[in-house]
């Protein structure tokens, strides 16, 4: 397990943690620090590192993306020493209930322990929170307007992601996508591509990529197509991650999210 400091330019720091679990499957998450604001928490696994930079670098308060537990995997011992929080109040909610998850993940992150102490806000201004669902229903997205900044969490991840939970709103996505993109970020700090530059233009090709790959998906099921062949046909198989998820995180999941909206089955 390791935690590097880098600095991205004044004022801005990525935290960036990975373990050897989570590298062998090519996995690595980043935290970010805007000022003295946190934007995320890691994992689980991360807990000892993630308290050691919190205890140099003083954030006066953490904003969580979303629930996932490579981002909000450190919530409850960062509420634990008395820092305030901003996330969703599903995201809360969710850390609250403590959903169980799949082994994969507990391995290469670590399962977030429940969250039972009581979170105090704080104001982040002048750095705004701005709804951002998609990829998950709580997920937030942090823009600073004075440096053009937008800190993404999961929003991005890559132009040409053909991967997701079957939760996730692929629709939802294209449009909190442009909305973003409409912000005209010009650095997007991913949770796990780093920095990418022209923000703006990425989150266009992204936004138009997807919504060309859900009508695709739509015009295949249309000719009575199974699942399982859209998902051969459009992306020649199946991922490693999604063998090693269980199918959870895979391409399949991406077609079956794309479907069961398509059916008005949206769980958003
Ligand atoms: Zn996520």
């Amino acid at each position: 397990m390791s935690l590097a400091h880098e600095t991205v330019e004044a004022g801005v720091r990525r935290l960036r943690m990975r373990n050897w679990r989570g590298t062998a499957v090519g996995y690595e998450v980043s935290a970010y620090l805007l000022d003295d604001v946190l934007v995320d928490t890691g994992f689980a696994h991360a807990r000892a590192p993630m308290l050691e930079a919190v205890a140099a670098l003083q954030p006066r308060g953490v904003i969580v993306t979303h629930w996932h537990e490579d981002h909000a995997g450190n919530v409850p011992a960062l509420g634990a020493i008395g820092l305030p929080m901003l996330m969703h109040e599903a995201c809360e909610a969710q850390l609250r209930a403590h959903p169980e998850i799949r082994l994969y993940r507990r391995v290469v992150w670590g399962r977030t322990p429940a969250l039972s102490q009581s979170i105090e806000p704080f104001d982040a201004s002048p750095l705004a929170v701005v709804a951002a669902p998609g990829h998950s229903a709580d997920h937030i997205v942090v823009w600073d307007a004075e440096r053009r900044i937008l800190v993404s969490g999961d929003l991005f991840l890559g132009v040409k992601v053909r991967i997701a939970h079957d939760h996730e709103s692929p629709r939802t996505l294209v449009d909190t996508l442009r909305r973003m993109a409409a912000l005209e970020p010009r650095l997007l700090l991913d949770a796990h591509r780093g920095v990418v530059r022209d923000g703006a233009a990425q989150l266009r090709a992204k936004a138009d990529w997807t919504e060309e790959t859900i009508a695709a998906i739509e015009a295949l099921a249309r000719e009575g197509v199974a699942g399982g062949e859209i998902v051969k046909r459009l992306f020649e198989g199946e991922s490693l991650v999604g063998w090693a998820s269980g199918g959870e995180y895979s391409r399949a999941g991406f077609v079956r999210a794309v479907l069961q909206e398509s059916k008005g089955h949206c769980q958003y």
